[in-house]
């Protein structure tokens, strides 16, 4: 943690491909996409938040998580006061909605309109763009 964070350097100009897991970087930085049912949080059903990856912004919590069985961590809104970035998506011939952190410009997924009631709206998340906190300070926190 930097000490100074006023003269840190804002979050979308940090030098990520050296602070972050190769793995994590080709997700946030690069737009990839983990395989199906590879994610670690897919089965995180403790109550917490999930948090930015890269930066560690709040941006979904465990009560709008659900099973889309698609094989990736689905939520069916943000969190409260969560900063997300959707940005049209046109690559491989379709037309998506890009779900990136507004704070520091991760790729983190899509969104889809064949969510859950009440909102119809699916996020579709990397597990690899997240981190997870979870609400009971007793329960181990997953590491990275
Ligand atoms: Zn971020």
């Amino acid at each position: 943690m930097a000490r100074d964070p006023e003269h840190a350097p804002p979050p979308r100009r940090r030098n990520w491909r050296a602070i972050l897991p190769p793995e994590v970087y080709r997700i946030t930085r690069e737009g990839g996409t983990e395989p199906p049912f590879s994610g670690r949080l897919l089965h995180e059903h403790r109550a917490g938040t999930f948090a930015c990856a890269c930066c560690g912004a709040p941006l979904f919590r465990s009560e709008h998580k659900y099973d889309s069985g698609s094989g990736w961590p689905s939520f069916y809104a943000p969190a409260e006061g969560a900063r997300l970035d959707l940005r049209e998506d046109r690559s491989h011939g379709m037309i998506r909605t890009e779900v990136r952190c507004a704070s520091c410009e991760a790729h983190l997924g899509h969104l889809f309109d064949d969510g859950p009631p009440p909102s119809g709206k699916r996020y579709c998340i990397n597990s690899l763009s997240l981190s997870f906190v979870p609400d009971t300070p007793d329960t181990p926190e997953e590491t990275r």
